[in-house]
């Protein structure tokens, strides 16, 4: 016989919203509009060019793709970053697993403020790093004093702050990521703060990127990914911006060759139709700015959204309105604090199919 699966997942449900086929999907934060033809031919064509290479491994540091990276992440600095502060991987949640494979571990601790994205307890869990949560105020904000006390009094390796957060939509001021890199840097050694931008290019006008900060703080990370404004979810790409020792740092954790030859062709690929692929960005952004408004008309309270879904509510009996919408063939996300659910910014049309189910159900509940 095998031996048991490790005490601490026994009994656990592996992470992920079902993946319904339903007309309407608006349940992973995924971009609705797929790659133009152009870019298709674009990256098949520089998949079959790595396809001829494929009996060797690929680049282990996958130089071009990081320099690729940092020009992209260029244009929202103006301090400019260079390749050795880029790393990528499969996803940005393998990246952020790596910090703490590298960064946690037994004895150490990673923190975040709930709600937020429920991978991250994972990340902990796996790695055997403890977990610490603290908690977000009722408007999703941050409370920077509380916050940052509470990073003094545990003084956690990694501290986890998505900007704009899953699934709040809320993003943070600058304030608080120079009050949380602070308050991590005032322990000795210092912890690490990872600004998790993985929805950063659909945050409205005049919200600043974290990525300007990294001049001023050494243990800042900041975190990206291709999964969402990219429009590349399926190519699992994501990469953070950081202090080269950091890089250097998860070099000895990784796996040999993680990025395989295929991925790092097609990112390539993609990365160079990025202002096609952000148009629909903009498109994405007035669509949201929409939604919200919509829902607040209807009287649903909505947090602020600076990403590509948005959080609402309440209702008293959450499960059944996720469930009136799907017999309506609308797929919604039933997560985050008790009461709300979570919608996807999809198409115009999807979401007039969106607004006239939530509408019948509305009703039908008054
Ligand atoms: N961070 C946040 C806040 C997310 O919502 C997600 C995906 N839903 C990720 C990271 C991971 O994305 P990926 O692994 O596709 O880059």
């Amino acid at each position: 016989m095998f031996p048991p699966i490790r005490e601490e997942l026994r009994g656990l449900e592996p992470y992920g919203a079902p993946q319904l086929d339903v007309p309407v999907q608006l349940n992973t934060n995924e971009n609705p509009y797929g790659p133009s033809e152009a870019c298709v031919a674009d990256i098949a064509a520089s998949v079959a060019e790595a396809a001829r290479g494929l009996h060797r491994y690929p680049d282990r540091e996958h130089v071009a793709l990081r320099t690729a990276l940092a020009d992209y992440l260029a244009r929202d600095t103006p301090h400019g970053i260079a390749v050795e502060q880029v790393w990528a991987a499969n996803g940005s949640n393998e990246v952020m697993l790596q910090l703490l494979q590298a960064f946690g571990g037994p004895g150490r601790s990673a923190l975040s403020f709930a709600p937020t994205y429920s991978m991250y307890p994972e990340y902990a869990r796996d790695t055997s790093t403890t977990w610490v949560q603290g908690r977000r105020e009722g408007d999703f904000s941050l409370d920077l004093q509380a916050a940052a006390a509470l990073v003094r009094e545990h003084r956690p390796s990694v501290v986890l702050l998505p900007s704009p957060n899953n699934p709040t939509g809320t993003a943070l001021p600058p304030e608080a990521v120079t009050v949380l890199c602070e308050a991590a840097a005032s322990s000795e050694p210092q912890g690490l703060v990872v600004v998790d931008e993985a929805y950063g290019e659909f945050r409205r006008e005049g919200v600043p990127s974290a990525l300007e900060l990294l001049p001023v703080h050494r243990n800042l990370v900041v975190t990206r990914t291709m999964s969402k404004a990219f429009a590349a979810a399926g190519l699992r790409l994501g990469y953070l911006a950081a202090d080269p020792a950091i890089c250097d740092a998860i070099r000895v954790v990784r796996l040999p060759y993680h990025l395989s030859a295929v991925t790092q062709a097609a990112a390539l690929a993609a990365l160079r139709h990025a202002p096609e692929l952000l148009g629909k960005v903009d498109e994405l952004r007035g669509e949201r700015d929409r939604t919200v408004s919509w829902l607040r008309e209807q009287g649903l309270q909505v947090a602020d959204s600076d990403a590509n879904f948005a959080l609402f509510g309440t209702f008293a009996d959450r499960h059944a309105v996720w469930q009136d919408l799907l017999e309506r063939g609308v797929l919604v996300r039933e997560v985050g604090p008790a009461g709300w659910l979570r919608v996807s910014i999809g198409t115009p049309a999807e979401m007039a199919a969106f607004r006239q189910a939530l509408s019948d159900v509305l009703v039908r509940e008054e």
